[in-house]
């Protein structure tokens, strides 16, 4: 048996897909950063680089060239948006950061 298919139904279709899978890449990566463990500021690493959850809570004396406006969701390391709470960096593979956070490897994210 033949089902006839139109062409309307084969663009309509396609548009839809077209739609859904971006979507599902944001969900993907929103998922993979609640899934991933916070990273700890007192783990080597992170200690060493001078991670911190909150940028407000920067040692100034330490990390002289910090500025306040410097976070990790302006970072190029970030994986997340602008505006997520927390998400993977490129440094702390397998951990979440806090979008607020900072560390000494804070590079300005092109187009931030
Ligand atoms: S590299 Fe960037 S995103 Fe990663 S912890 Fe440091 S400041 Fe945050």
């Amino acid at each position: 048996m033949q089902t006839k298919i139109s062409r309307r139904t084969v663009v309509k279709s396609a548009i839809a897909a077209g739609a859904f899978i971006p979507a599902l890449g944001f969900i993907d990566t929103a998922m993979a950063a609640a899934a991933m463990p916070a990273l700890d500021p007192s783990e080597p690493t992170a200690k060493a680089l001078g991670y911190v959850k909150d940028t407000a809570t920067v040692d100034a004396k330490a990390n002289p060239t910090h500025k306040p406006e410097q976070k990790c969701s302006n970072c190029a390391q970030y994986q997340g948006k602008a505006g997520d709470a927390n998400a993977g960096c490129n440094i702390f593979a397998g951990k979440s950061v806090a979008g607020a956070g900072w560390c000494k490897v804070w590079a300005k994210k092109p187009g931030a």
